[in-house]
């Protein structure tokens, strides 16, 4: 029987991180600037980034070198477990092989100080004092106020308001680490006074937030924006989880049959996707690799593939990506860290070359999947993991009908502590599920910018 957990010392730490650019069969289509429509330079993202994650967002080098201050850091959780989820296959009564590599470990409690790490460090690097942020769940703000906290920089965070107001816990976790945090719409910003003029009681989204923190970078020069996913760099940096799987799987003597992910902006499902996806494309294995988003907020499985805004204002260069339109704002699903209305460029890209797959699930399936993980393995679920945790026990019912002994792998990309309040609503069976109509979508991507192809 395989080991329930299989570790890797500290010194098997991956010292590189992988980037897919490297072994895709075409290339990303570029990133545009929003006035005269041309692939964007270095020059333009300079108020925003440092050169070194500039440098990054173009590589087509294969592996970046991880520098030693960040794996320092890294080791506080990393290496982090591989699990076999023996008690999750029984209770299924499933021939299928269940493998979850936990991110919960991590000071912030998800997968997101894998990238704010580095992003603080080439930022403290370069003379930088201060960053910027939005947060949904609040995730991402805990991990940069975390990693701003390492290297000395100020941390200012927008949060979505319906997340603000339902998630407490995070606020005072992010300021214990020594971040600033405001509830965005927020009365701080041009972009967000105008969402407040038009709608007082707006949720906000992350679009919103995004908006806020990028104006407010984009008008200091010690102040720089830091994204929690989405961006080529932060999906470079968290294959540091797909490497260590590849470890892992390898001492457990087993290849994947089959890699699934929840995707908001794309970055937890491309970290442990791609380093699979290399060995793939490089003909070692052949996992079907599968990405799981809500029902919605269905940018890959409902969106449209064009160039968008990645925030509501119009402030960013236009990515091509699945999107739902930059002004699309989801409904307050529990899986905050979800509601995002684009996708990742390059998991879009792999994608389009149906390098990947998709589907899309009700919060409902997914809170069932979240407690029936955790009264077997013990781990209660972010939101936003039990979406991958009902494709996995969808898919090892599958295996229990046709008796493959399949081999799974996800990523349980955060714990669920501070997220209680979902579950005992969950529980209650007051949750709703909240599916985006055809109609929904077409009004949504109805304002994309035009861009001639
Ligand atoms: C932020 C977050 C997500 C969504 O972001 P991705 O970039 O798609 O990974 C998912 N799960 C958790 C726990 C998060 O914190």
């Amino acid at each position: 029987m395989t080991a329930t957990k299989i570790m890797l010392d500290e010194d098997e730490l991956p010292r590189r991180w992988y980037n897919v650019m490297a072994d895709l069969p075409a290339p990303p289509p570029p990133v545009l600037h929003p006035g005269t429509l041309e692939p964007v330079g270095p020059q333009d993202l300079a108020p925003l980034f440092p050169a070194a994650l500039i440098e990054q967002e173009v590589t087509r080098e294969r592996y970046v070198d991880i520098p030693d201050e960040v794996l320092e850091v890294y080791r506080l959780w990393r290496p982090s477990p591989l699990y076999r989820a023996h008690r999750l296959e029984k209770a299924l009564g499933t021939p299928a092989k269940i493998f979850y590599k936990y991110e919960g470990v991590s000071p912030a409690g998800s997968h997101k100080p894998n990238t704010a790490v580095p992003q603080a460090y080439y930022n403290a690097a370069a003379g930088i004092r201060r960053l910027t942020t939005e947060t949904g769940a609040g995730q991402w703000g805990t991990a940069l106020a975390f990693a701003g906290a390492q290297f000395g920089l100020d941390v200012e965070i927008w949060q979505v308001r319906a997340s603000y107001d339902q998630k407490p816990y995070r606020k005072m976790m992010i300021e214990t680490f020594g971040g600033t945090i405001h509830p965005s719409p927020s009365d701080r910003t041009e972009a967000g006074r105008r969402v407040l003029a038009a709608d007082p009681g707006s949720p906000g989204s992350l679009g919103i937030a995004i908006s806020e923190a990028v104006e407010v970078a984009a008008g200091r020069a010690d102040t720089n924006y830091a994204l929690g996913s989405v961006l080529n760099h932060v999906l470079l940096h968290q294959t540091v989880i797909g490497e260590e799987a590849l470890l892992q799987l390898a001492k457990a003597g087993v290849a994947p049959d089959l890699i699934v992910g929840c995707t908001g902006g794309g970055s937890n499902f491309a970290g442990l996707a791609f380093p699979f996806l290399r060995e793939k494309l490089q003909g070692r294995m052949a996992p079907v690799i599968r990405a799981v988003e809500p029902a919605a907020c269905p940018s890959l499985t409902k969106g449209v593939y064009a160039y968008d805004f990645g925030d509501t204002a119009g402030m960013t260069p236009l990515m091509k990506m699945h999107t739902l339109g930059h002004d699309f704002i989801p409904d307050p699903i529990h899986a905050g860290g979800l509601r995002y209305h684009g996708m990742a460029p390059l998991v879009s890209h792999v994608y389009e070359l149906g390098l990947i797959e998709a589907v899309a699930k009700t919060q409902q399936e997914c809170f069932e999947a979240g407690v029936r993980f955790a009264r077997t393995e013990g781990i209660i679920p972010a939101p936003e993991p039990t979406h991958a945790l009902a494709a996995c026990v969808e898919e090892a019912l599958r295996c229990k009908e046709t008796g493959e002994p399949k081999v799974i792998l996800t990523a349980l990309c955060g714990h669920g502590h501070l997220d209680l309040p979902a579950y005992g609503r969950f529980l209650a069976g007051q949750m709703q599920d909240r599916e985006l109509s055809a109609e929904a979508v077409a009004a949504a991507t109805a304002a994309l910018p035009r861009v001639p192809a």
